[in-house]
């Protein structure tokens, strides 16, 4: 794989997939090829053949999947399971088929079981129950990841899996119920601080620890997983770093510039009290991110106020 070689990302236009690009170019990689989902439908196994058939990437990295918050996930388990597994399945399938030099496909932290032992190890993969309200979501997530798995061993192909941990950044959700903790703080901080509310509520205790990944960070590390691993155990990409709810909660203020009092609502759910990944293996192949939480909140609110992504 060099600079020039052809490289296909599935799912350009989402949170990740987006970071991604961005970094490939960064990295000097002049020869991308993406399709919107309107172009190619990745459900769709002969279009999928059609556009391997014509294009004959050299490398593919799989961003491209549904996702949505735990409200979506419950509400269409079927929608869920159905088109990521057809996703996984006609590119990695077909990728396999043209015998693709490089293939990484992304998993996600929540498809680890739902009480793995923290900070959770890659081995932690399948070992108890998923939770029930992205089962679907996992599922599919889990045979991607096995089916690249077994081209590797059986094949000897190079593909590779990834599993982020939980990801913000310019491109985020901002969604005003169904977004993950960090875009919906930065909506609230922001409505709150522009209609001088002089307090706000925080969902929950503020105690449940999490790690926040800075997608230009995934990105950064997809590139050097790209060109640096190949071996078909999957692989964490983390900061290893907590802060709880509460601590996020303040940094976001000062980002934002609030000036009310934080208050906690615990009428709302915690969720899991603590989810942080272990990414020792990761460190050890030299990779460690660079973006703190506290200049990645930055850029993503100037990318808010820049974008008008709130309104
Ligand atoms: P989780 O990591 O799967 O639990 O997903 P979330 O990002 O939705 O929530 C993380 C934590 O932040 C939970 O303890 C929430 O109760 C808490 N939280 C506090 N305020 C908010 C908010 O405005 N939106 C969301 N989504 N979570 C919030």
């Amino acid at each position: 794989m060099n600079l020039t070689s052809k490289i296909y990302i599935a799912g350009h236009r989402g949170l990740v997939g987006s970071g991604i690009v961005r970094a490939l170019r960064e990295a000097g990689y002049q020869n991308l090829v993406m399709r919107t989902h309107q172009e190619l439908d990745l459900t769709r196994q002969s279009e999928v053949e059609e556009f391997f058939e014509n294009e004959r990437p050299a490398g593919v990295i799989v961003a491209a999947a549904k996702v949505g918050g735990i409200l979506a996930n419950q509400s269409f388990p079927s929608e869920f399971l159905y088109e990521n597994l057809m996703i996984a399945s006609n590119v990695i399938h077909t990728a396999a088929k043209q015998k693709v030099e490089k293939l990484l496909f992304l998993g996600s932290s929540c498809i680890y079981p739902k009480f793995a032992p923290q900070p959770i190890q890659e081995k932690s993969l399948l070992t108890g129950p998923l939770e029930k309200t992205n089962e679907a979501y996992a599922i599919s997530k889990i045979a991607g990841l096995k089916l690249t798995e077994y081209y590797n061993t059986q094949y000897g192909l190079k593909f590779i899996s990834a599993m982020p941990s939980n990801l913000y950044g310019p491109g985020d959700n901002f969604h005003p119920d169904h977004s993950h903790v960090i875009p919906g703080l930065i909506r609230r901080f922001h409505e709150a601080k522009m209609n001088h509310s002089p307090v706000i509520k925080v969902w929950g205790t503020g105690k449940p620890l999490r790690e926040f990944l800075y997608v230009d960070d995934l990105a950064a590390a997809v590139c050097f997983l790209f060109q640096n691993y190949e071996a078909p155990e999957l692989i964490n990409i983390g900061t290893g770093d907590e802060v709880t709810i509460a601590e996020l909660a303040l940094l976001i203020k000062q980002t934002v510039g609030y000036e009310g009092k934080i208050e906690f609502d615990e009428g709302f759910p915690d969720g899991t009290p603590r989810k942080v990944m272990d990414c020792t293996r990761i460190r050890g192949l030299g990779w460690g991110p660079r973006v703190d939480l506290h200049a990645g909140l930055k850029s993503t609110y100037e990318w808010v106020l820049r974008t008008g992504a709130l309104k």
